[in-house]
């Protein structure tokens, strides 16, 4: 996107873009806190755009509905459907703020200017034009805006993909030069996903980096893409309590930190794990395979191959569960193209340990693989960057992974939770 920074000439302070995920608005008792919340904010004299999710499972609700009606719904059609959940979100906080004595209104994505592709259910941001919620907010108002849409260069609805009401409060802050907080059900971002491991620390601060390589691994407390907005826009982001006023984590660079050798760890457990097998080891095939994939919009993430004996290789990779169905059909047309054989694993899950300072610290990966190995936990696929190792495992061993890893890694963890870097380890 260009992030055209609009000045806001008639705004008293700077904007701070607060963003409600479900579970923090899942009822009205809930609309009504998070009311006050905005208005508290808007009292210290600071614009306000509020971010809403949809209330609670509201776009599970509605995806199971559409379900119900077509295998296969048209993806416009989703995209009209889904949007919805957040606008009632929307409009349920704006009454709230208007009950409690100050002026609010809420807008769609369209209405706010957020400006996508045309690519339903999973639209890029390609533009911002806020100038409608600077208008609000020069008048006084407190601005709802519905996450996770906007409207299409064709002029239709579109989604930008699960989780991305994230993505929307970081690009309204990137657009407005403003703050970014998001609001919650943990108090910030943890060593450990604090619902498998009870003992999971808040950390005070995680490079974007390294959040990236969270989020990217199964940390769903951000979205992928709101972090890869943010660093590429330079926007610190605090994730913080909706229910408390605790300090949080801040998502942004500090030059003056050492790296943390382990500063997380993640699981998935939404993967599925595709093998073709009788892959030609010859150059162009794994363009073609990947095109294929690409090409029916399905993001892949691990990718592994394997050389194998007659000049044929083993191609392994990691794919969304939900996009199997798309997957199925891409796959089925290549293998016939190609001569290729392909099965899935759908039972499998991904532990990874996530450290900036890992990657000036040998040892990690082989402590890792020792733990799992006292668990007597299988390794089914080891995959690496700088400053990752993951493994694959079976999925229902996936939490007591977590746990064990996490244990064998307090002494790092505890650092990081200090904010202490590698150097003093
Ligand atoms: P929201 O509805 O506010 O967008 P999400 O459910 O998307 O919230 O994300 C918050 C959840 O992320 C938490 O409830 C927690 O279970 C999960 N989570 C996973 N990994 C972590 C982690 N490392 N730190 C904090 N939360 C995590
Ligand atoms: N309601 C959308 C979802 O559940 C977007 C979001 O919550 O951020 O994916
Ligand atoms: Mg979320």
């Amino acid at each position: 996107m260009e992030a055209s920074t609009v000045p806001a000439p008639a705004l008293a302070g700077r904007v701070n873009v607060m963003k409600f995920g479900g579970s923090s608005v899942a009822d009205t008792d809930k609309i009504r806190g998070v009311a006050r919340r905005m208005v508290a904010m808007h009292e210290t004299g600071r614009p306000v755009v509020g971010v809403v999710s949809a209330m609670g499972e509201t776009t599970d609700t509605l995806a199971a509905l559409a379900a119900e009606v077509s295998p296969r719904p048209h993806p416009r059609e989703m995209d009209m459907l889904l949007s919805t959940g957040e606008r009632i979100a929307a409009a349920l906080c704006a009454m709230a703020i208007e009950d409690l004595g100050h002026r609010a209104v809420s807008l769609t994505g369209s209405q706010a200017g957020i400006v996508t592709d045309t690519r339903h259910t999973n639209a890029k941001i390609v533009d911002i034009r806020p100038r409608r919620i600077l208008e609000a907010l020069a008048d006084g108002r407190v601005v709802l805006v519905a996450g996770f849409q906007g409207v299409s260069t064709a002029f239709d609805v579109t989604t930008l993909g699960r989780g991305a009401s994230d993505l929307t409060a970081v690009a309204l802050a990137a657009a407005l030069g403003g703050d970014c907080e998001i609001y919650t059900d943990v108090e910030g971002v943890f060593t450990a996903d604090p619902r498998i491991v009870a003992g999971a620390r808040k950390l005070p601060r995680v490079s974007p980096l390294e959040m990236l390589e969270m989020a990217g691994s199964g940390a769903r407390v951000l979205q992928l893409r709101s972090v890869e907005f943010a660093r590429n826009h330079g926007v610190p982001i605090h994730v913080r309590s909706t229910f408390t006023g605790a300090e949080g984590t801040w998502i942004r660079e500090d030059p003056s930190m050492e790296d943390a050798i382990i500063s997380g760890i993640t699981h998935n457990e939404d993967e599925a794990y595709v093998t073709l097998t009788d892959v030609p080891d010859k150059p162009g095939t794994a363009a073609s395979i990947f095109n294929a994939v690409a090409a029916a919009g399905i993001n892949v993430d691990t990718i592994i191959q394997n050389a194998v004996t007659h000049g044929d290789a083993d191609v392994t990779f990691s794919i969304p569960r939900s996009d199997l169905p798309l997957m199925r059909d891409t796959i089925e047309g290549l293998c016939a193209e190609l001569g290729l054989h392909w099965r899935v694993d759908e039972e499998a899950g991904k532990v990874s340990l996530i450290g900036a300072g890992m990657k000036s610290h040998p040892g990690v990966a082989a402590r890792m693989f020792q733990t799992l190995a006292e668990h007597g936990i299988n390794v089914r696929m080891i995959a690496t960057s700088p400053i990752k190792v993951s493994c694959v495992i079976a999925r229902e061993r996936v939490p007591e992974a977590v746990r064990a890893l996490h244990d064998a890694f307090e002494t790092e963890l505890d650092l990081a939770q200090q904010g202490t870097g590698a150097a003093h380890a």
